[in-house]
C-alpha cells in the first residue's frame, strides 16, 4: 500500500461515521501521490498525516428561547484544522445537516483553498445543526447571540476569523458581530461578510459567484471559448448561485436554471436582470420558496429534484454548468447526463458538489472541470481583502476590490495550471489545485518542526 492509501486508511479507520471527510481527503491526498516521490521529507516529518489531524475542534451546546419561551438545544461547531499560513479563516454553516464530519471536509478543504488565494489564512469551519429556516428575525438573532456567547472566546483577528456559508448572510453576520463587539468591548475583524457601514467591504457579497464566473471564463480561454452566448445551468437561488447568475449576464451567457431544496425553475428564454432582482427580493428579503418564480414567470417548476435530474430527464442543453448548491449534488449518472447535453465546462460554485465518481466522468470527457477549492476561492479571497481593509482601517473602491478579485482568480487558475504541467497532468485543475495549495503549507509546516 503506497503511504498516501495508508494515511486514508487511517483517516476512515479512526473517524468511519465521518463520510463527507473521508471523501474530502481522499480527494485531496490521492491527487498528491506525486509529491510523496519528490519530497521525502514530507514523508519523513508525517506532514500527510498530520494534515488530516485538525489542530483542534470545538464543539458546543447552543441553548435559545424561541418567540413563544421554548428552550431549544443546538449544537455549534468550529474546527480550526490548520494555521502553518495564517490565522483560521473559514465560514459558518446553519443547516440541519450540519455535523462533525461535514465541518471536518470543509474545514480541511479550506486549508488548501485559503493557501491557493495568494494571502495568508489557515483553514477553518464552523457552524450548527440550526435550521434558520421558518425561524422570525428575533429567533435568529436569540440563537446567533447564544452561538456567539460561546465562539467568542476562541476566536479573533489575528486567532479565527469565521465568515457566512449556508444559512448565514448577512443578517446573521450582523448579530453574530454585535454579540462579539458587546461582549469583548472591540470594534475589530474578526468576521468577515460585515454590513459596509460596520467595516465590511464592497463586493465581497458577490465574491463567490463572481469568482467562479472568472474561474470558468479563465478555463474557456484556454481553449479559445468565451462564456457569451453560451447557457449556463445554475443551482441553488443562494448568495452564490444570485452572484453567479449576475455576472454570467455581464459576461452575455444565458442562465437558465435556479434551485432550492424544494425543487427547481426552468427558464429557457434566460434569466434576465429583472427576473435576477425578482430572486434577489424574493430570496433575501421575504425568503420565500423558487416555486413563486415559476409562477410569475410562467415556466416549468420540478418539485424535489436536483437541478441535475432535470437536466438529465428533460435532456437540458448547456455548454456550462456552475454547482452552487451544497456537496454532493452531482453524482456519476447526472454527470453523464451533462455530458450528453453538450457541457463542456463545471465551474464549481458549492463546496465538493460532485462526487469522486462524477469528477471522472468529467476528466474521462475531456471537460474543463474548475473543483470548488479554485473556482469558489473568490469568497474568501475577498474575506481577506476585508481584512485587510480592517487593518488598515479604510476601505478600498468597488473597482479596487473587484480588480484584485479578477487578479486573484486568475492566479488562482495560473497555479493550478502550472502545478499540473509541472507534476505530469497538463489540463487537471483537481490535481494543480491539491498540490498548488498543499505545497505552500507542507513547506510552512516543515519550517516549524514537530508541532
Ligand atoms: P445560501 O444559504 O445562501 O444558499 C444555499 C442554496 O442552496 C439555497 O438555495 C438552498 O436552498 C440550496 N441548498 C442548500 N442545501 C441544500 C440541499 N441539501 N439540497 C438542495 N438544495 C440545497 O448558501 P451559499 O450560497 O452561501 O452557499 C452555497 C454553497 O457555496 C455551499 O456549498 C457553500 O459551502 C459554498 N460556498 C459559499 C461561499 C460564500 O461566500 N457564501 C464561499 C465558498 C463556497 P434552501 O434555501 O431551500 O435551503
Amino acid at each position: 500500500m503506497s503511504h498516501i492509501q495508508d494515511v486514508i486508511t487511517k483517516v476512515k479507520e479512526k473517524d468511519p461515521a465521518q463520510p463527507e471527510f473521508h471523501q474530502a481527503v481522499e480527494e485531496v491526498l490521492a491527487s498528491l501521490e506525486p509529491t510523496v516521490e519528490r519530497h521525502p521529507e514530507f514523508v519523513e516529518a508525517k506532514i500527510y498525516e498530520r494534515i488530516v489531524e485538525p489542530d483542534r475542534v470545538l464543539m458546543f451546546r447552543v441553548p435559545w428561547e424561541d418567540d413563544e419561551g421554548q428552550v431549544h438545544v443546538n449544537r455549534g461547531f468550529r474546527v480550526q484544522f490548520n494555521n502553518a499560513i495564517g490565522p483560521y479563516k473559514g465560514g459558518l454553516r446553519f443547516h440541519p445537516s450540519v455535523n462533525l464530519g461535514i465541518i471536518k471536509f470543509l474545514g480541511f478543504e479550506q486549508i488548501f483553498k485559503n493557501s491557493l488565494t495568494t494571502l495568508p489564512m489557515g483553514g477553518g469551519k464552523g457552524g450548527s445543526d440550526f435550521d434558520p429556516k421558518g425561524k422570525s428575525d428575533r429567533e435568529v438573532m436569540r440563537f446567533c447571540y447564544a452561538f456567539m456567547r460561546e465562539l467568542y472566546r476562541h476566536i479573533g483577528p489575528d486567532v479565527d476569523v469565521p465568515a457566512g456559508d449556508i444559512g448565514v448572510g448577512g443578517r446573521e453576520i450582523g448579530y453574530l458581530y454585535g454579540i462579539y463587539k458587546k461582549i469583548r468591548n472591540e470594534h475589530t475583524g474578526v468576521l468577515t461578510g460585515k454590513g459596509r457601514e460596520y467595516g465590511g467591504s464592497l463586493i465581497r457579497p458577490e465574491a463567490t459567484g463572481y469568482g467562479a464566473v472568472y474561474f470558468a471564463a479563465e478555463m474557456l480561454a484556454t481553449r479559445d471559448m468565451t462564456a457569451e452566448g453560451k447557457a449556463a445551468i445554475v443551482s441553488g437561488s443562494g448568495n452564490v448561485s444570485q452572484y453567479t447568475t449576475e455576472k454570467l449576464l455581464d459576461l452575455g451567457a444565458k442562465p437558465i436554471t435556479l434551485s432550492d431544496s424544494s425543487g427547481v425553475i426552468v427558464d429557457k428564454a434566460g434569466i434576465d436582470r429583472e427576473k435576477l432582482a425578482y430572486v434577489l427580493e424574493l430570496k433575501n428579503v421575504r425568503r420565500g420558496r423558487i416555486k413563486e418564480y415559476a409562477a410569475e414567470y410562467d415556466v416549468p417548476y420540478y418539485p424535489d429534484v436536483s437541478v441535475w435530474d432535470v437536466v438529465r430527464t428533460e435532456g437540458l442543453q448547456a455548454e456550462l454548468a456552475f454547482p452552487s448548491a451544497t456537496q454532493n449534488e452531482i453524482d456519476a449518472e447526472n454527470a453523464q447526463a451533462l455530458v450528453d447535453n453538450g457541457c463542456i465546462a463545471v465551474s464549481e460554485g458549492a463546496n465538493m458538489p460532485s462526487t469522486l465518481d462524477a469528477i471522472n466522468i468529467y476528466q474521462e470527457n475531456g471537460l474543463l472541470y474548475g473543483p470548488a477549492k479554485a473556482a469558489n476561492a473568490g469568497g474568501v479571497s475577498t474575506s481577506g481583502l476585508e481584512m485587510s481593509q480592517n487593518s488598515l482601517r479604510l476601505s478600498w473602491t468597488r473597482e479596487e476590490v473587484d480588480q484584485r478579485l479578477h487578479g486573484i482568480m486568475k492566479s488562482i487558475h495560473k497555479a493550478s495550471l502550472e502545478a499540473a504541467e509541472a507534476y505530469g497532468e497538463p489540463g487537471d485543475y483537481l490535481l494543480g489545485a491539491n498540490i498548488a495549495g498543499f505545497l505552500k503549507v507542507a513547506k510552512a509546516m516543515l519550517a516549524y518542526g514537530v508541532i
